[in-house]
C-alpha cells in the first residue's frame, strides 16, 4: 500500500510502498478513504514536538473508512461496514478510564503518534475502537467527526456543562471553533463568535451564531462582550491557544462564570487568583472525546442538527500531502478543514 512516511523534523512526507498489515483476532483492516489534516501534525512536522513512536512513522489521526477484512475473532464489524476512527483508544483499565474519562486515559494510544496513522491507503487496528457510521453521511465528511467535531461536542456538554439558553463567547472561528459554534447553537446557547477576519464570522452566523466580535488590535474585546451581554458571559471557550486570547477570554465572562481551554498553548499565563476568588470563577480544560460520545455526536449529523459540507473547505489527493500542510501552514484565510482523500 501507498503510505505518507514521517522521517525528521523539516523534511515533508514522501510517499512509499509498505506491505498491509493482516488482521489478527479482533482486528480490522479498513481501506481508508479521508484523513483530516490537523495543526497537531505540524507540532510533528515543524516544531520538533517528538512523536511516542520514533519515525518513521505514518501520521494521520482523524480517518474515516470501510472495513477491508475483519479478524478471524470480530464479532462487531464485517467486510463492507461504513467507519470512523478517533484519534485516541484508551485502555479501559486505568483509574481515569473507570470513572468516565477514557479521553484522558494514563495508556492512551494515539493514531499517527503512538503507532502508525492513517495517511495510508489502510489502517489495521482493534474493532473495539472504531466507531460504525451510518449510511447517509459521506466518508469524507465523516472525517471531521473524529477530532474538529468531537473535540468540541466533548467541551461543551461535559466540560462547559452548557446548558439551554446559556450565553457563549467562542474565541477563534477555525476548523474547530467553528464547529463549537454550531454544537453549541444546537444545545439552545446563544452564541458570540469572535475572530479576527470578518469571512470566519460571517460562516459562524450562518451556523448558528446569534452575535459576532470582530476582535481588533488595540481595541477592547472583553469590555465589548461584556457591554453586549451586560455584564459578560456565562462561558467563554478558547479554540486557539494564544496567551493573550485566553486572558481577553477570561475578561469578558461575568462573575461566577468559566471558562473552556480548548486551544493548546504551552505558553505562561496572567490570570488575577483574586478575581478568581472573589468572583467565584471557573478554568477548566478540555481535551478529545470520549467514545461513549461519539454516536450521540454522528446522530447529530445524521439528524442535520450539524452541518459538516461547509466545513471541509480543502480537498488533496495522498500524493500532494505536502501540498495540504503547506496551505495550513500558509494561514490561508478560507481554510477550515483541508481532507486527504485516498
Ligand atoms: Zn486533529
Ligand atoms: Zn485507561
Amino acid at each position: 500500500m501507498k503510505a505518507a512516511i514521517f522521517r525528521e523534523k523539516g523534511s515533508p512526507l514522501k510517499i512509499e510502498e509498505i506491505p498491509v498489515v493482516r488482521p489478527a483476532g479482533r482486528e480490522v483492516l479498513i481501506k481508508i478513504r479521508a484523513c483530516g489534516v490537523c495543526h497537531t501534525d505540524l507540532h510533528y512536522l515543524d516544531h520538533g514536538v517528538p512523536t511516542f513512536k520514533k519515525p518513521p512513522i505514518i501520521l494521520g489521526h482523524e480517518p474515516s473508512g470501510v472495513i477491508e477484512e475483519a479478524g478471524p475473532d470480530a464479532r462487531k464489524l464485517k467486510k463492507g461496514d461504513r467507519v470512523i476512527i478517533p484519534p485516541v483508544f484508551s485502555c479501559g483499565e486505568c483509574f481515569l478510564c473507570r470513572t468516565g474519562k477514557e479521553n484522558i486515559c494514563e495508556n492512551m494510544v494515539m493514531l499517527g503518534n503512538h503507532m502508525d496513522g492513517a495517511f495510508a491507503e489502510y489502517l489495521t487496528v482493534s474493532e473495539k475502537d472504531v466507531i460504525p457510521l451510518p449510511d447517509g453521511i459521506p466518508l469524507e465528511e465523516a472525517a471531521i467527526i473524529t477530532d474538529a467535531l468531537a473535540t468540541p461536542f466533548h467541551a461543551l456538554k461535559n466540560r462547559a456543562d452548557l446548558k439551554p439558553g446559556d450565553t457563549i463567547a467562542v474565541f477563534g472561528c477555525g476548523g474547530v471553533g467553528m464547529n463549537v459554534v454550531q454544537v453549541a447553537a444546537a444545545m439552545g446557547a446563544k452564541v458570540i463568535a469572535v475572530d479576527a477576519v470578518e469571512g470566519k464570522l460571517n460562516l459562524a452566523r450562518s451556523l448558528g451564531a446569534c452575535e459576532t466580535v470582530l476582535a481588533v488590535k488595540g481595541e477592547d474585546t472583553a469590555k465589548k462582550i461584556r457591554k453586549l451581554t451586560g455584564g459578560g458571559a456565562d462561558i467563554a471557550l478558547e479554540a486557539i491557544g494564544l496567551t493573550q486570547t485566553l486572558e481577553t477570554a477570561f475578561g469578558s465572562i461575568r462573575s461566577g462564570g468559566k471558562m473552556v481551554v480548548l486551544g493548546y498553548s504551552s505558553d505562561p499565563l496572567t490570570i488575577s487568583p483574586a478575581r478568581i476568588m472573589f468572583r467565584e470563577m471557573e478554568i477548566t480544560g478540555s481535551l478529545g472525546c470520549r467514545p461513549v460520545d461519539f454516536p450521540k455526536v454522528i446522530e447529530m449529523v445524521r439528524l442535520g442538527k450539524i452541518k459538516l459540507k461547509e466545513l471541509v473547505t480543502h480537498r488533496f489527493p495522498l500524493s500532494d500531502i505536502n501540498g495540504a500542510f503547506d496551505l495550513l501552514r500558509s494561514h490561508d484565510q478560507t481554510l477550515l478543514r483541508s481532507i486527504i482523500l485516498l
